[in-house]
């Protein structure tokens, strides 16, 4: 890939195996010493890592080039500005999310205990994450996790190893060691780490690790949030505007050579504007990449060979006919924005979670049996498109299960920072950014205080039970 070699990056190092178990005790010691409960802690610490992260953007930029030939641009508006931005709205905001809720929905009669929800720091954690978006997808975790008061190991992807190295020295340098760690690595490093007793794992990724994750987490009944993938399905009915539809899931499909979670695997089309819908991508296509996709400096590349071998088997298995696209180059891990005509919701094509620049185009001819064919396919989607008039977005929605939705657009609901973002079902389990993030780390634990005068009026508790007391 190509850098602009503006600054040193380190190598990669994983994180050796027998210092991990010592890190999670060091981590749990620290939980116990109660100092990441306090809020001014917990303040100093989210605004020494929004500093970290402004100083550390230009090796945050670079580690993105080389990792995943991320242009500048996407990694501002996605990685790191986002992540200072989370950081700042977390900042602004954290101490009233940290009060107790008195305001709580009880009977009149149950008001004088006090009743009240503290936000309680859930213990220990660790978040591991993947490669598409690699600093986001553990800085913004790790915002929430300081904010709740949670000591916090990151396991950043070993395959976006470079923004691994750069993460760790940031967090070594600016966040206090006693309660926050960085293990580089990939499989030992992390089964290493899921052998420790934690009090959450927040993971990002596939589903087949995700399992092994649980089945891990089962064994001490850990709480987990999973933000996995899915197979993410988008409509375009007759009634949409096609030109904004394929200017707007081009967008989905060409921001980080459409390695996002949330990007359309398959769009359903009304038979009927097929052609229109393809001609129009087409000419988005020329219009993103006048020059073609390959020479375009706005595009990122592939993130390594094996997730290239994986999209270019669906391209040699697909039925489908390539109607936009086609081009790859595995010497440079490119492919270009590819769109597969198909027949069948069996083709490889939508069978399989692309995660790539790559994606099915199925004709239907009736809305609900299009709605049929995705409520068919074996997974709950993460994100669910639609472009068409009011009521067939409102039925699409209805119908079809998804961790989140866009109406008129590509996934546009995951792009604003403030928003909870999860996935349901196959997709996922639980939410962050935001205020989700606090929420995602804190136990909200009921208090209640029983006044030492109320226990005339509570006579009807204890023994020897009267008949009277029924009738009160
Ligand atoms: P992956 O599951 O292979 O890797 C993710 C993490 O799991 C890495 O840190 C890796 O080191 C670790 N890991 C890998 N094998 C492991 C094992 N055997 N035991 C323990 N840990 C292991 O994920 P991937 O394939 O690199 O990521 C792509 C998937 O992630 C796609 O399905 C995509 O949709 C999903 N994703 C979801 C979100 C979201 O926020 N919901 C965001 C990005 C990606």
């Amino acid at each position: 890939h190509k850098t602009t070699h503006k600054v040193q990056l380190p190598l990669f190092e994983a994180t050796p195996v027998d210092e991990i178990p010592r890190i999670a005790a060091s981590l749990r010691n620290t939980f116990r010493t109660n100092k990441t409960k306090d809020i001014e802690y917990r303040l100093v610490q989210l605004r020494k890592l929004y500093w970290g992260l402004q100083d550390y953007t230009e090796h945050l930029l670079e580690s993105l080039k080389q990792d995943l030939n991320k242009p500048a641009h996407d990694a501002h508006m996605t990685e790191v500005g986002w992540a200072i931005q989370d950081c700042m709205f977390v900042i602004q905001n954290l101490e009233k999310w940290a009060q107790d809720d008195t305001n709580v929905d009880i009977a009149l009669s149950f008001a004088m205990l006090k009743p009240r929800i503290k936000k309680e720091p859930i213990g220990t954690v660790i978040i591991i994450g993947t490669y598409n978006f690699p600093v986001n997808l553990v800085v913004c975790p790790l915002i929430g996790a300081i904010a709740a008061g949670c000591p916090a190991v990151i396991k950043p992807s070993e395959s976006a190893p470079a923004t691994a190295m750069v993460l760790k020295e940031l967090v070594e340098k600016y966040l206090d060691p006693t309660a926050y760690a960085t293990v580089n690595g990939a499989v030992p490093e992390t089964t290493a780490l899921l052998n420790e007793k934690w009090d959450k794992i927040f993971y990002t990724g596939g589903e087949r690790v995700a399992k092994i994750i649980c089945k891990k987490a089962a064994e001490t009944l850990t709480p987990v949030c999973l933000e996995l993938g899915g197979r993410n399905p988008a409509f375009v009915s007759k009634h949409a505007d096609l030109h904004l539809a394929a200017r707007r899931l081009m967008w989905g499909k060409t921001l980080n050579a459409g390695q996002v979670c949330m990007s359309h695997n398959y769009v359903l089309v009304d038979r009927a504007v097929v052609d229109d819908f393809i001609n129009q991508l087409n000419a988005i296509n020329q219009e993103f990449f006048p020059n073609g996709a390959q020479a375009s400096p706005d595009l990122a590349r592939i993130v390594n060979h094996q997730h290239f071998d994986r999209m270019k088997k669906m391209l040699e298995g697909t039925r489908g006919k390539i109607v936009m696209g086609g081009e790859t180059d595995r010497n440079d891990l490119f492919i270009a924005p590819t769109a597969v005509l198909v027949d069948s919701v069996n083709d490889i094509m939508i069978q399989e979670e692309s995660f790539g620049p790559i994606w099915a185009i199925l004709p239907y001819d009736n809305l609900d049996d299009a709605i049929k064919l995705v409520n068919g396919v074996d997974s709950t989607p993460l994100s669910l498109m639609a472009f068409g008039k009011k009521d067939e977005n409102e039925k699409i929605l209805h119908n079809i299960t998804s961790g989140g939705a866009s109406l008129n657009d590509s996934y546009m609901h995951g792009a604003v920072s403030t928003l909870p973002f999860g996935g349901v079902g196959t997709s996922g389990t639980g939410s962050y950014r935001g205020k989700a993030s606090f929420d995602e780390f804190t136990h909200h634990r009921t208090v209640v205080e029983t006044p030492t005068w109320m226990d005339k009026l509570l006579r009807v508790r204890y023994m020897p039970y009267q008949e009277s007391d029924l009738k009160t």
